[in-house]
């Protein structure tokens, strides 16, 4: 397996390729015209393209599999180089919005991306996890994913586009390819997508969400929370018992957040488990004094799983508790429903 040309920040190609100037080509025809190859970089000498491929691919996904959803939910199976799949979505969050016939605000797309083949954590509500970990994701193969997507779908590289590294895998157990993929997107002849753009969710890995956030670079944090007290929390997520709910609280207080942002808390609803108001209660308590907002998840069923999707009235009242008590709350509606939308469910579906 080549690396990939993506793995690297232009600074870092500075030192592979001479002269300078023909990595700020190379850039140009990677991430604002999507070359997955380096037959399509018309410019570069023939001499230099061959050195380059004979040790490095450009684009190392290829797209095996896609799922359109009615409401312009586009799910992605994608192969690496060694044959191995995961993951991408494409979520439509806004669509255009014309005034008098004229486009006043364009539509706005979010990226889910993976981080790992399969993972470690081994979440027993999670498809993902049943496979279990196969490897982690270079920072081209995150990197690529987002290129990859946003060609497939003509969107213009100087559109603006959010990432959520939600996809299959923990993310900060992969930090090093995480920082440097979270690098490369903010490179400013690159995608330029900044921090705040770029949202990392992790099912609570307290240790690294310090290391995360020493590293500063600027990224909001997504906390896969799903319960509120340490026994429950342990039989979802077994890494809480090495990892609970009060080192976490505590890792985000330490983070270091844009003083206009939230921290995210998602909690995933699942029926008869944690849906009851006395969990709501203990949810307003356990994030109080944290600037924080709530994204209620609803447990999307899977064939074989024990657990079951929660009402919608229960859904409704435990929001209504919250936003009662001060916390902003949202209800995560459910993209691409009619599609494989639970995370590894499409790889599943493609099992032989
Ligand atoms: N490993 C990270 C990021 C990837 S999981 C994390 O756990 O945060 C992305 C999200 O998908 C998590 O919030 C997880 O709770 C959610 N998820 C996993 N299985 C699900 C299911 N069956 N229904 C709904 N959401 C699910
Ligand atoms: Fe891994 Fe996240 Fe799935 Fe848990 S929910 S198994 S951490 S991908």
């Amino acid at each position: 397996m080549k690396p990939s040309l993506m793995d690297f920040t232009q600074k870092e190609l500075i030192d592979i390729i001479q002269p300078k100037f023909r990595v700020k080509q190379i850039f140009g025809w990677m991430y604002h015209n999507y070359a997955s190859d380096f037959e399509d970089m018309k410019n570069i000498p023939k001499s230099l393209k061959e050195e380059l491929a004979s040790k490095y691919v450009v684009n190392p996904l290829k797209i095996i599999n896609k799922e359109v959803s009615s409401d312009g939910t586009i799910k992605y199976l994608l192969e690496l180089q060694d044959g191995k799949t995961m993951e991408a979505v494409w979520l439509k969050m806004k669509d255009d919005i014309y005034e008098d016939g004229k486009l006043v605000q364009e539509a706005k797309y979010t990226i889910c991306v993976s981080t790992q083949v399969g993972c470690k954590v081994g979440c027993s509500f999670c498809l993902t996890a049943k496979g279990g970990f196969t490897r982690d994701l270079s920072a081209g193969e995150i990197v690529a994913q987002v290129v990859t997507l946003k060609k497939d779908n003509n969107h213009k590289h100087n559109r603006k586009i959010n990432i959520v590294y939600m996809g299959m895998g923990e993310p900060l157990d992969n930090l090093d390819n995480l920082s440097q993929a979270i690098k490369i997107f903010q490179e400013e002849e690159g995608l330029a997508i900044g921090g705040k753009r770029q949202t990392v969710s992790t099912s609570g890995l307290s240790s690294k969400i310090d290391k995360l956030g020493e590293m500063d670079l600027g990224v909001h944090i997504a906390i896969s929370l799903h319960a509120v007290d340490d026994e429950l929390r342990s039989e979802l997520i077994p890494m809480n018992k090495a990892h609970n709910i009060n080192s976490i609280i505590e890792a985000v207080k330490r983070f270091p957040i844009d003083t206009r942002k939230r921290v995210m808390f998602e909690y995933l609803v699942i029926k008869d488990k944690n849906d009851d108001l006395a969990s709501a209660k203990k949810l307003v308590k356990l994030l109080h004094g944290i600037k924080a907002k709530v994204n209620l998840i609803y447990f999307n069923p899977y064939p074989g799983t024990p657990y079951d999707r929660p009402s919608y009235e229960d859904m409704f009242a435990f929001q209504e508790y919250l936003v009662k008590h001060g916390l902003l709350c949202t209800i995560r509606d459910s993209k691409g429903i009619d599609i494989s939308a639970a995370c590894g469910q499409l790889k599943e579906k493609n099992k032989k």
